[in-house]
């Protein structure tokens, strides 16, 4: 059990929390067909935090102990004057690692203004690089726009840049390879993720398009010289193998086949400012409320521990007797 001074946030599990992620919007210029309806039903605007409540939010969540802030939506980068948070959030003393997870679609206009705003680390979504399939699986999106965000993120010379893919049975399983040789040649990281079922998404049969971590993995040994890497302290749930001989590394993200809610250590807070404490559970409580009832910092802290008390232990997306989580991932935030 891990002993916490009273500044810090440990659940009842002995996990410290010390990474949030901050959905800034529900909105997205992309539709990706595992993550969004075609037609969706977007947040009032008055109901989604302010861009000075989510650098609340981001300040005492600091204070109390969290070191790693990643900023998600909806698409981050279609906020109107999302730099004006990074700005805030960047001049936090105690945050170590501020990060932002996107599409792509706005990444060339937006990455050296992220960089000077104290932006370590850029997620870039990107599940296939044929234009065809890019298309049909994300609705909207312009794949050229994202390799070009991808470049200008390069050049801007972040810590780390990874690219996320989700891998979907019979869709781009044969994309593996190429995605992964992208980011080889571009000294980048890559991550595959096997897909959640969250909300309504396709009516039928959502939990059997995920194609397994294992599955992926037999896929890449067969072609890249892969050494598994020790789990690092706060690497949350990818398990990641050295490329041989390259900078890259590879990443798998397994909700279903490797359950990595024993070493959880973060909390989300939604657009509309909802504390979720799991991922894969309805928990929650409203800091919305708490901000906009006039509440100080100090009692905002205190209703985040007393929630931290309700935690789960485990996600519950593999029991189907539970109730169905129907939360849209642009909703959460991922
Ligand atoms: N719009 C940004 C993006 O796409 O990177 C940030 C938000 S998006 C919800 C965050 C991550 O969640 C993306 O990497 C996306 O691929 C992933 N994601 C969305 N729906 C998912 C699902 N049903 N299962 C697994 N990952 C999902
Ligand atoms: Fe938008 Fe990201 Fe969801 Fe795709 S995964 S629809 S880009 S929020």
């Amino acid at each position: 059990m891990v002993e916490a001074s009273n500044s810090q946030l440990v659940d009842p599990q002995g996990r410290r929390i010390d990474y949030l992620r901050l959905s800034v919007t529900d909105r997205c210029d992309f539709r990706c067909t595992y993550c969004m309806a075609e037609e969706m039903q977007f947040l009032p605007r008055r109901d989604v935090l302010s861009l000075e409540e989510l650098a609340r939010i981001g300040k005492i969540f600091v204070g109390l102990g969290v070191k790693k802030i990643r900023i998600t939506g909806g698409e981050p980068l279609v906020r109107r004057d999302i730099n004006t948070l990074f700005d805030a959030l960047g001049q936090l003393d105690g945050l170590k690692e501020l990060a932002i997870t996107t599409n792509g679609s706005q990444l060339s206009r937006f990455a050296s203004e992220l960089k000077r705003c104290g932006v370590t680390t850029i997620n870039v979504s990107l599940d296939t690089l044929d234009e065809e399939r890019f298309r049909q699986l994300t609705r909207t999106g312009d794949l050229s726009r994202v390799l070009e965000g991808i470049d200008s993120a390069i050049a801007a010379g972040f810590e780390r840049i990874r690219l996320n893919a989700v891998i979907l049975k019979g869709q781009n399983e044969t994309h593996i390879a190429p995605l992964t040789t992208y980011a080889i040649d571009r000294g980048i990281d890559i991550a595959f993720i096997e897909e959640m079922p969250l909300g309504q998404v396709n009516a039928a049969g959502k939990a059997l398009e995920f194609v397994s971590s294992d599955v992926i993995l037999e896929q890449l040994q067969q072609q890249f010289d892969l050494t598994p890497l020790a789990p690092q302290a706060h690497a949350g749930p990818a398990r990641y193998w050295q490329v041989a001989s390259r900078t890259s590394r590879v990443g798998l993200i397994s909700p279903h086949s490797h359950n990595f809610c024993a070493s959880c250590n973060r909390l989300r807070v939604t657009a509309e400012g909802r504390l979720l404490l799991c991922l894969g559970n309805e928990n929650s409580i409203s800091l919305r409320e708490l901000l906009r009832a006039g509440m100080s910092d100090e009692q905002v802290e205190t209703a985040i521990k007393q929630a931290l008390l309700q935690k789960p232990q485990e996600h519950i997306f593999d029991k189907p007797h539970e109730p169905q989580i129907l939360r849209f991932m642009n909703a959460s935030g991922g």
